[in-house]
């Protein structure tokens, strides 16, 4: 047997290994599981969230802690897919989320909430002059493309292969054959030559490319500096819109990815952990883009939503902002985020074992591969059964983390959870050594 052969059939033994000890140690989660199985497709709503056999079924959280049905406690380093950053118990969210339900919920009307939110957002990220507020990250990722297309009255999109910006946005293995119908054309992220070839061939047709400036799902890879430079410079010159996908990276400084890279693009589109931990997402930019929205113009593009101003939204977001995850606050988390992932990587090395991990402060992705990782395509280079091994390995020892191998921080953990999830992860790595790719 070829050795690449012979490895992948011992990963698929280990992960099969696993997957008998995950279902004899949760027998309450998979019985749960079987029963949501009547009324939910597969017992599941999100398809992020499936895992053979079954996922684990959650029953509360405090801080950066989640206990399953089965009483298991686990360390909390999935995050809710970033949007997670307050913990699940922070009293100043909780507290706000109160006193807005003291005044009342579903008023139907605006209330000061909104214009405070929107002061906040236009203070911490530089390309937002005005912002609309909507209920989900993919409902601003198509509000922004919608917008790019009626503010320059032309059809076609680009976009990278890999890449994620919704249930309907979606440029991944998963789901694609629901995605909006727009005209999208696709290039290879980080790319420059051929993204650059792509606007120009597309010239006045083109309404707007939009990117994440760091792929979040998508591998937590970075846009490199020229990448970025060629689309700020390319989409002006042909007179399309650039859109950054900011829905998991603004975390990323105070100002998110735009505000630390310095660059300035037209629409910028928000959701997850701006929220306070409920429902959210936000579109902003340009003023001479965004004042279309702005219903006494005759022209006024009309954006509507029931639940675009709902007041536990708006009182856990402005608490957020304001009083927990400030300046200061975000510079010291991506700190600890820069400082974990180098203690990952070197218990990689230590292992002689072929990986890396990529990121940028408070989000990243284990990768059990050597080879170069420049586009979200390049996820697909590590095996979804290592993926799943590496993730049932970290359940195993009390470390909860996304299936796809990604690591995100939340406030609440400090120094024991960091070094708990070193510890584990080393532990990991030398229990699976034998089947892992050596360096
Ligand atoms: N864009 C990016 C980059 C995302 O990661 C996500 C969610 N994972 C979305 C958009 C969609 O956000 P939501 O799930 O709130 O619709």
């Amino acid at each position: 047997m070829a050795d690449d052969v012979r490895q992948n059939y011992d990963v698929a033994a280990a992960l099969a290994d696993a997957e008998a000890r995950f279902a004899e140690a949760n027998p309450k989660s998979g019985a749960a599981y079987a029963a949501a199985c009547a009324g939910l497709p597969g017992g599941n709503t999100r398809t992020v969230l499936f895992y053979p056999p079954f996922p684990l079924m959650l029953s509360r959280g405090d801080d950066c802690r989640l206990t399953d049905l089965d009483g298991h406690e686990y360390v909390d380093f999935q995050v809710e897919q970033t949007a997670g950053i307050y913990g699940h118990s922070e009293p100043k969210i909780l507290n706000a989320i109160r006193d807005a339900l003291d005044e009342g919920i579903t008023l139907g009307g605006p209330t000061v909430r909104e214009a405070r939110l929107a002061d906040l957002m236009q203070a911490r990220f530089p390309a937002v002059e005005l912002a609309r507020f909507t209920n989900s990250g993919t409902e601003a990722n198509l509000l922004a493309l919608a917008t790019a297309r009626a503010v320059t009255g032309r059809e076609k999109l680009i976009g990278f292969r890999g890449s994620y910006h919704g249930s309907v946005v979606s440029f991944g293995p998963y789901g694609s054959m629901l995605n909006v119908p727009f005209p999208w054309n696709f290039c290879r992220y980080n790319d420059v030559e051929g993204a650059r070839a792509e606007i120009r061939r597309l010239g006045d047709d083109l309404a707007g490319v939009i990117v994440e400036p760091m792929t979040g799902s998508g591998g937590c890879i970075a846009a490199t500096p020229e990448f970025v430079a060629m689309l700020r410079e390319e989409t002006e010159r042909v007179g399309a819109l650039l859109l950054f996908d900011e829905v998991m990276t603004s975390r990323l400084s105070p100002g998110g990815l735009h505000g630390l890279w310095n660059v300035k693009p037209d629409l910028v589109s928000f959701g997850k952990y701006l929220g306070g931990g409920l429902t959210f997402g936000a579109f902003g930019g340009a003023r001479r883009i965004m004042e279309r929205f702005d219903p006494r113009r005759p022209d006024a593009l009309s954006h509507a939503g029931t639940f675009n101003n709902n007041v536990l939204t708006l009182s856990a977001a402005i608490a957020g902002l304001e009083q927990v995850f400030t300046v200061e606050a975000a510079e010291r988390l991506n700190a600890d985020g820069d400082a974990l992932r180098k203690r990952l990587g070197d218990v990689l090395r230590s292992h002689e074992i072929a990986g890396q991990v990529t990121g940028i402060g408070s989000m990243m992705m284990v990768h059990l591969t050597d080879e170069e990782l420049s586009s979200p395509e390049d996820s697909a280079k590590v095996s979804a059964t290592l993926r799943g091994l590496l993730h049932l390995a970290l359940i195993e020892r009390g470390f909860y983390v996304a299936r796809r191998n990604m690591i995100v921080l939340s406030m609440p953990m400090g120094a024991a959870e960091f070094d708990g999830l070193v510890d584990a992860f080393d532990d990991a790595i030398r229990h699976y050594k034998d089947v892992l790719p050596r360096a």
